[in-house]
């Protein structure tokens, strides 16, 4: 296990990273975070065309093939310089990895090489109006009509849903009548007659990697689109979202990196009482908490990535990391605001403002802090 940085592996996407994102991503983010919630095409293209959507889809269907702990890396430093464009590579991550996992060599190759690229903007739709930390209880219904299927329904809280090409969408076969029906999917092609994506707006933070509410209303969807095993669809969505728990922890891990390098940073300018803050103990304890949390979260991190590299159960491991980096990821963007004070709360003088708001979703998306907690005592109470 590699505990800290492995310069082979690590460092080259680090420096990347590093090179890349100041000039070619962060400016866009900030101009973006200013306008009315849309989706950040220019950035997302920017990020496709330099590898980073396809990071890690397979080699042979067009993407990177990267592994897991790359992938964190990548991820971290992205979310470091602008969280949102974080999201932006790792919704279609996300999407496409039923697909990846479950889907036949005609569903891969007909939709990996695309969204590798960036030429298609996937979705994944799960969550519905009734169905958010209880995902199983779908409504929307997928009928078998004769060569076809019909799907009719609702999703909610979609990144991207009002903008992508396809929706991997999960429901209940509408001949499953059981009280408790099992759960299906299917890939639904956004330009099907009554497929409707619409953008939320409003977000708290995140703005620019959009999310949205999917109307189906009598979508025909051809055979050949249906995902997986019927009724195994709840399954493949749980091992889908334990993988991308990794990238939100590491999107995380990002974020507290970035509020505590500003907190020292301006710890080490801001004069009070003749000296700077950063001589102040009440300052140095902040700095000191916000360090040892960001250390341990990103160690969590590169844990639950390496399992998932060496094929291991993840299910522990990545809830772990999500917890614990996204709470930690709160801890932080708070004491860099308490620092900054007034300068902090005001975006017009640092990028404090706009991390705070950027961190908040960590703890609800892929799985609250809540459902983290319910899969750790569960792993621990089987034992
Ligand atoms: C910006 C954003 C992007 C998102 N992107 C996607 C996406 O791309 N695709 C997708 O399918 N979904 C997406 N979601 C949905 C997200 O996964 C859900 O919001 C989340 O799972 C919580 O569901 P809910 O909002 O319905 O809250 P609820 O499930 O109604 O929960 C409300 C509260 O009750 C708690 N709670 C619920 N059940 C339990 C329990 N058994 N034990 C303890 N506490 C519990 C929760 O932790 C929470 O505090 C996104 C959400 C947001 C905000």
């Amino acid at each position: 296990m590699t505990y800290n940085l492995d310069p082979e592996l690590q460092q080259p996407i680090r420096d990347m990273m590093r090179e890349f994102c100041p000039k070619e991503i962060e400016p866009l983010g900030l101009k973006h975070d200013r306008e009315p919630d849309s989706f950040a095409h220019d950035i997302f293209q920017k990020l496709a065309a330099k590898g980073l959507v396809g990071f890690v889809m397979p080699k042979d269907y067009g993407g990177g093939g990267r592994k897991k702990l790359e992938y964190a890396t990548m991820i971290e430093e992205l979310s470091y310089f602008d969280p949102p464009s974080s999201l932006l590579s790792a919704v279609s991550q996300l999407a496409v990895d039923p697909i990846m996992n479950f889907g036949t060599p005609e569903q891969k190759q007909k939709w990996l090489p695309k969204s590798a690229t960036g030429e298609l903007i996937p979705a994944f739709a799960l969550t519905e109006p009734n169905a958010g930390s209880d995902a199983a209880n779908q409504a929307l219904t997928i009928k078998d009509d004769g060569d076809h299927y019909v799907i009719n329904g609702e999703k909610i809280f979609i990144m991207h849903g009002d903008v992508c090409h396809f929706a991997v969408t999960f429901g209940r076969l509408a001949s499953d009548t059981s009280e408790r029906p099992r759960v299906s999917a299917i890939i639904v092609p956004a330009d099907a007659e009554g497929f409707k994506g619409f953008t939320l707006q409003h977000k708290m933070g995140m703005k620019y990697a959009t999310t949205g509410r999917i109307e189906y209303k009598d979508v025909k969807v051809p055979k050949e689109n249906f995902l997986g095993e019927p009724g195994k669809g709840f399954k493949m969505a749980m091992i889908t979202l334990d993988g991308a728990r990794i990238g939100i922890a590491a999107q995380s891990v990002g974020i507290a990196q970035r509020a505590l390098d500003e907190s020292i940073k301006y710890a080490k300018e801001r004069i009070a009482f003749g000296a700077p803050i950063g001589k102040l103990q009440a300052i140095q304890w902040m700095i000191a908490d916000m360090a040892t949390k960001v250390e341990a979260a990103r160690l969590l991190t590169y844990k639950a990535a390496q399992l998932q590299d060496k094929g291991e159960s993840i299910n522990l491991a990545a809830s772990q990391a999500k917890l614990f980096a996204s709470e930690a990821s709160k801890f932080c963007v708070d004491r860099a605001m308490q620092i900054h004070s007034g300068y902090g709360y005001i975006g017009e003088f640092s990028v404090v403002e706009k991390l705070y708001r950027d961190q908040r979703v960590t703890e609800i998306y892929e799985g609250t802090s809540e459902i983290q907690r319910l899969v750790i005592a569960g792993n621990m109470l089987r034992k």
